[in-house]
C-alpha cells in the first residue's frame, strides 16, 4: 500500500476548484485507489466556459510574440516538473517511468515547436485600387476532449495550437487518467492569464455537456469513432467546428525482400509499445508467405521475453492495461479466438493478479473475417497475416472502415512508395513508423477523423479565415 495522492483540483478562472461528488482514480497495476477526482458539475462547467469567454477577447488580442513565448514558459514547467509528473503518469496510466518521462518531454517538444509556428495573414491583391488580405482569427473557446492512453501528449497536441492562436480553452482529460492533467493545470496556473486555460475533470455526463455547450466554438476531441460520431451529433445544433482524431486498425505491409532479424523488434514495438494502446500502432500484420515463419517466430521470442509489470519497476518494458473495461474487452476478443480456434504463437494465459496486465498474444493467421482481425483492440493481441500477392494484402488493408495509419517495409524504396500511394490512410510509412512530430500534419482518412492535427494545417484548424477588403481612395 503506497501513500495516497493529494487532493487534486480542477483549475478554473485560474483558481484551485473542489467538487462535492468524486471519482475513484485506481492504479492499474494494483487496483488500489490512489486519489479522489473532482466530479465537475454542470454549473462548474458552466464557470469554466464563462471564464474561457471572459478571457479570450485579451488573450486573442496579445501579440504573437507574446503567445509564443508564453508556450516556450510552459515548455520550461513541463520540462522542469518531467519526475513528478512522469511518477504521476505511472500510477494513474500504468505505463513504464522512462515512457512517462518521455511523453511529459514529447509535450514540452510540441509547446516549443509549435511556438515556432505562425497563422499568418495572406495578401491575396495589393494594388493601387484595392488591397485584400486573409487573417486567421482564433475561433473563441476550444472544448479539448483527450483519452487516457497517451493522457498528456495528446493534451499538448489540443493546447499548444489552440493558445497560440488565440483561443482559450476547456480541457477535460479521460476520467480514467485526469490527475497529470489537473496538476499541470495547477502549475499553469502561475504561467497563462487567468481563464485562458480551464481544467475539468468528471464522469461520463462531462464529455456531453461540453461537445454541446452554446458557449463552446469548438471542439477538438480524440477518442474512438463511436464516440466522435456522438461528438459530432450533440455539435450541430450549434454548429461548432470539430477537430476529430479517432481510431484506427493500421495494417503493415511486409515484403519479402526484408532483413527479418533487424525487422522483428521494430514491427513488435510499433505494435506493442504503450501495450498497444496506440491509436497508431500496427494493429494487423500482413506478412508475404515467403518470411512469415521466420518472421512469426522472432516476434514470438519477442513476445516471450518482454517483461510485463508495473510500470513503476525496474527493467519492466510494458505496463498493465490502462482500465478494468478495456481489459474485460482484450479479454472477451481473446476468447472469440480461441472459441474459433486460432492458434496463438505467444501469450494467451492472463496472470492472477489484482493488476491489469496483459502479456503479448501474437494470433497465427486467423481469418480475415474474424473479430481479431475486423476490430481495433486497441490493446496486446496482433494477429499475424499470410499473403502471396501484394495486390490482395493492399485490398485486405484498405478493407476497413479506418484509414489512420499504415506502413510498407520492403526494400526497394520506389515500389515501397508505390505501394504506400494506394494505401487508404492519414499517415503511411515506409520502412519507419510512428515518427510523427509536430510539423507532419497527421489527418484520419475515412471513420479514422475529420479535419488535421499537426504542422501549420493543424495549427489553421484552431483559427477561422477572415476576409478583410479595401478599396483605396484614389491617389
Ligand atoms: P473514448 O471515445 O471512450 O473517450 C475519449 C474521451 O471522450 C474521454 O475523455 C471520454 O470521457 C470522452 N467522452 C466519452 N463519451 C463522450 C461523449 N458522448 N461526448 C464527448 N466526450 C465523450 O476513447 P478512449 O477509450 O478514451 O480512447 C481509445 C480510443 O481513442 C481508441 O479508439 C483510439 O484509437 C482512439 N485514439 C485516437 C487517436 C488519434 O489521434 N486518432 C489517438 C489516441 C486514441
Amino acid at each position: 500500500m503506497t501513500a495516497p495522492l493529494p487532493a487534486p483540483t480542477m483549475t478554473i478562472a485560474g483558481r484551485a476548484v473542489g467538487a462535492t461528488a468524486h471519482l475513484d482514480a485506481i492504479d492499474p497495476a494494483t487496483g488500489e485507489v490512489i486519489a479522489a477526482v473532482p466530479d465537475c458539475a454542470r454549473e462548474q462547467l458552466d464557470e469554466a466556459v464563462a471564464a474561457a469567454r471572459h478571457a479570450f477577447p485579451a488573450w486573442a488580442a496579445t501579440p504573437l510574440l507574446e503567445r509564443q513565448a508564453t508556450l516556450r514558459r510552459i515548455a520550461g514547467v513541463l520540462a522542469q516538473n518531467r519526475d513528478p509528473l512522469a511518477a504521476l503518469l505511472t500510477r494513474e496510466q500504468g505505463k513504464p517511468l522512462a515512457k512517462a518521462a518521455e511523453e511529459i518531454m514529447a509535450a514540452a517538444y510540441w509547446c516549443a515547436e509549435i511556438a515556432g509556428l505562425d497563422p499568418a495573414t495572406r495578401t491575396v491583391a495589393d494594388t493601387a485600387a484595392t488591397l485584400v488580405q486573409v487573417r486567421r482569427v482564433p475561433l473563441g473557446v476550444v472544448g479539448a476532449i483527450v483519452p487516457w492512453n497517451f493522457p498528456v501528449a495528446l493534451a499538448f497536441f489540443k493546447l499548444a495550437p489552440a493558445l497560440l492562436a488565440g483561443n482559450a480553452v476547456v480541457l477535460k482529460p479521460s476520467p480514467f487518467t485526469s490527475l497529470t492533467t489537473l496538476r499541470i493545470g495547477e502549475l499553469l496556473r502561475e504561467v497563462l492569464p487567468p481563464g485562458v486555460l480551464n481544467v475539468v475533470s468528471g464522469g461520463d455526463a462531462l464529455g456531453p455537456w461540453i461537445s454541446a455547450h452554446p458557449g463552446i466554438d469548438k471542439v477538438s476531441f480524440t477518442g474512438s469513432t463511436a464516440t466522435g460520431r456522438r461528438v459530432m451529433e450533440s455539435a450541430a445544433p450549434t454548429l461548432k467546428r470539430l477537430t476529430l482524431e479517432l481510431g484506427g486498425n493500421d495494417a503493415a505491409i511486409v515484403l519479402p525482400d526484408v532483413d527479418v532479424d533487424v525487422l522483428a523488434p521494430v514491427l513488435f514495438w510499433g505494435a506493442f509499445a504503450n501495450s498497444a494502446q496506440f491509436c497508431l500502432a500496427i494493429k494487423r500484420l500482413y506478412i508475404h508467405e515467403a518470411v512469415y515463419d521466420r518472421l512469426a517466430a522472432a516476434l514470438a521470442r519477442l513476445a516471450r521475453g518482454t517483461r510485463v509489470g508495473a510500470g513503476d519497476q525496474p527493467g519492466v518494458e510494458l505496463g498493465p492495461v490502462q482500465n478494468r473495461p478495456q481489459y474485460l474487452r482484450l479479454k472477451n476478443l481473446l476468447e472469440d479466438s480461441r472459441r474459433h480456434g486460432h492458434r496463438l504463437l505467444a501469450g494467451g494465459e492472463l496472470p492472477e493478479s489484482p493488476g491489469l496486465f496483459f502479456p503479448p498474444v501474437l494470433v497465427d493467421n486467423p481469418p480475415e473475417e474474424s473479430r481479431v482481425v475486423q476490430e481495433e483492440a486497441f490493446g496486446p493481441i496482433l494477429p499475424l497475416l499470410k499473403f502471396s500477392d501484394v495486390d490482395d494484402a493492399v485490398a485486405r488493408a484498405n478493407r476497413s472502415p479506418y484509414g489512420l495509419g499504415a506502413s510498407v517495409w520492403c526494400r526497394d524504396e520506389a515500389r515501397g512508395l508505390a505501394i504506400a500511394h494506394r494505401l487508404e490512410a492519414g499517415t503511411v510509412w515506409v520502412n519507419e513508423i510512428h515518427t510523427i512530430s509536430p510539423h507532419k500534419p497527421m489527418a484520419g482518412h475515412k471513420q479514422s477523423g475529420l479535419g488535421v492535427e499537426q504542422g501549420l494545417e493543424g495549427l489553421l484548424e484552431y483559427t477561422l479565415p477572415q476576409t478583410v477588403s479595401l478599396k483605396r481612395a484614389p491617389a
